[in-house]
């Protein structure tokens, strides 16, 4: 069986960095509800419309509506799944729980990435993605190598999201200490958690994520 793994992390904290280099690395497969929010907003429906507003406005989308779009992906198969961006309140742990033993499958470990509020606005105010393949840059830290073009892509369809702004970060950092982080205390009890210091460079984080998942596999090879 293939690992499953949990990125916990306040935004900016570098959950999307490092499970794109967590495929790269070793085939695993990201599942970030951000991602699919920002494509069901997309829709002219009224659930759309709704989730675009509350994602603006930094606050966190109600359980159902993630848990169904998770839910969605686990029952069509797989497994060495990285959940980004989810769970992100105890609802949606327990839900998560439920799913994975429906399956047969198991959280292996919750990797809790850690980066102090005043670094998570600097990344927040520099972070732009790639339209094309959903590469994550940064102005000064993980900047383009040639300016205006994806390094991966090629594509010149370079965007910044709606919510990276100030006050919307202000809301999103609130949510996340009162609704998310009681997770870092349920996956500690599970004996799940796991931290990396995410203060560091991008690939010194990297080196200690494969580093842990190392431990992991050799753990289940026993
Ligand atoms: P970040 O990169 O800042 O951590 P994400 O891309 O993961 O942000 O999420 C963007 C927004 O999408 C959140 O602010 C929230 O509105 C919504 N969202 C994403 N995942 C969840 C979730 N698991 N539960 C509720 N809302 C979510
Ligand atoms: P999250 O998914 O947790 O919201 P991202 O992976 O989108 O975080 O990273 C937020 C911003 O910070 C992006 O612009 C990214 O390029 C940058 N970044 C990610 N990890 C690091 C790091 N270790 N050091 C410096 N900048 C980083
Ligand atoms: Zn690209």
């Amino acid at each position: 069986m293939t690992t499953n793994i949990i990125l916990l992390g306040p935004p900016g904290a570098g959950k999307g960095t490092q499970a794109r280099k967590l495929t790269e690395d070793r085939g695993l497969v990201q599942l970030s509800t951000g991602d699919m929010l920002r494509e069901a907003r997309k829709s002219s429906t009224e659930t759309g419309k709704r989730v675009a507003e509350v994602m603006d406005r930094g606050e966190l989308v109600t359980d159902e509506i993630v848990i169904d779009l998770i839910r969605e992906r686990i029952q069509a198969g797989g497994s060495g799944f990285i959940f980004d961006g989810f769970p992100r309140t105890l609802v949606q742990a327990d839900a998560l729980r439920e799913l994975m033993e429906e399956q047969g499958q198991t959280i292996a470990a919750v990797i809790e990435m850690s980066v102090d509020d005043d670094q998570l606005v600097k990344r927040i105010s520099g972070r732009f993605t790639c339209g094309g393949c959903g590469e994550v840059y940064h102005d000064t830290s993980r900047p383009t190598q040639v300016s205006g073009s994806c390094d991966d892509c090629g594509s010149e369809q370079l965007l910044r999201r709606p919510d990276d702004n100030a006050e919307s970060l202000r809301t999103r950092l609130m949510e996340y200490y009162k609704k998310t982080s009681p997770l870092v205390g349920y996956f500690w009890r599970e004996g799940k958690l796991h931290r990396v210091n995410g203060l560091q460079s991008i690939g010194n984080v990297s080196a200690d994520v494969n580093r842990l998942m190392e431990g992991l596999s050799e753990r289940e090879a026993l």
